[in-house]
């Protein structure tokens, strides 16, 4: 009867306090699983389909309850944020995951934050969040291109990893991070290179940051560049980013395209130019004409490695912006962030050079 007693009291202690983490194995972090859904959690027909299938089928606690080594690492806890294919991410997810993640870390009792997500936009959340969660815990996102069902199904490994990662002191007050097919990521440089290959996610220009090695992370060097903590970005009561288009540079352009993105009211335009950001003559004087209209244009790469810098005197001219290293899709959320708090032209380059 004591004893009952006593549970009740606990129960009743845990349901005022909040401490869902009473029973946690002491000496091991807390780490929250954040599920998106993606190829991680999809399902297909057959165990040797790896395309066809349905990614975001499966929830968060059968994606934890399929990898018990995890709990030798952490004491884990699962939320379904929401259950889609990444191809489909919106503001609007990215704004509730950088509120809830923001609210997890602020805790005592959160050491760090998993993401499970779909591999299409995954390194365009990872930057998001980069720039927007205010906590030096580490932060994971991690994905798998092998569907769950799938023989050789890499989730399992990457999720395992992935705990290991955001359970490691080494992960401290690095960014965002990405761990994928045992590489550690910074969450600015990584992109999806390969369509199919589970070894898909590279930063070839910037640098892997480390490595799981045989299970443990190893970090070998960490990014310079502004985020997290450092950031100066917030998107707390946001619900909404400003409308930045991005226009794909090409031989002959396209100004028609450049006309409908002004008409649509975008705010922003990010030029993945073709080169050093080269822009095509028909697209510039659209682009100068935009500029004018207070839209900010910035020039970025349709090309994988290097930095787009100042070129031609006429872009300066044209007060078009350099995007430096940033991926056109990655150059559009920086863009995104800052024109909630500026549209003045020289503060948005410093931006570009410091993020
Ligand atoms: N289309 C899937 C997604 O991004 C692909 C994947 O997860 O690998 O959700």
């Amino acid at each position: 009867m004591k004893g009952k007693i006593s549970v009740l009291f606990m129960a009743a202690l845990m349901v005022i306090f909040g401490m869902s983490t009473v029973f946690a194995e002491a000496g091991k972090p807390n780490i929250v699983i954040l599920a998106t859904g993606g190829t991680i959690a999809g399902s297909a027909a057959s165990d040797t389909a790896t395309t066809g299938y349905k990614a975001g089928a499966i929830g968060v606690n059968a994606l934890i309850n399929a990898v018990p080594e995890i709990k030798d690492y952490a004491n884990v806890s699962g939320e379904q944020i929401c259950n889609i294919d990444s191809k489909d991410m919106t503001d609007a997810v990215w704004l509730k995951l950088a509120d809830r993640i923001n609210e997890l870390l602020s805790k005592d009792d959160v050491d760090g934050v998993v993401i499970t997500h779909g591999t299409d936009t995954l390194e365009e959340t990872a930057y998001f969040l980069d720039l927007t969660i205010k906590s030096k815990k580490p932060v994971v996102i991690v994905g798998a291109m092998r569907p769950a069902t799938a023989i050789s199904a890499d989730g399992p490994m990457n999720l395992l990893n992935a705990v290991r990662v955001a359970a490691s002191s080494q992960a401290i007050g690095k960014g965002v991070l990405v761990a994928m097919n045992d590489e550690i990521d910074a969450a600015r440089d990584v992109t999806k290179t390969n369509t199919l290959a589970t070894s898909t996610f590279k930063a070839p220009e910037l640098g892997v940051l480390g490595y799981i090695e045989d299970g443990t992370p190893v970090f070998y060097r960490e990014t310079t560049r502004r985020n997290t903590i450092n950031s100066e970005f917030s998107v707390e009561k946001v619900t909404a980013l400003p409308y930045v288009a991005i226009i794909y540079g090409h031989a002959d352009g396209d100004k028609a395209l450049i006309d409908a993105a002004i008409n649509a009211g975008v705010k922003g335009i990010i030029y993945a130019g073709t080169g050093n950001g080269s822009v095509h003559k028909a697209d510039e004087a659209e682009l100068a004409k935009a500029t004018t209209l207070g839209i900010v244009v910035v020039r970025s790469s349709r090309v994988s490695n290097g930095a787009v810098i100042a070129a031609e005197q006429s872009y300066t001219n044209e007060h078009f912006l350099n995007g430096g290293t940033l991926n056109p899709q990655k150059a559009r959320i920086l863009l995104q962030l800052s024109l909630l708090k500026t549209h003045n032209l020289t503060d948005i380059q410093r931006i570009f050079d410091e993020y």
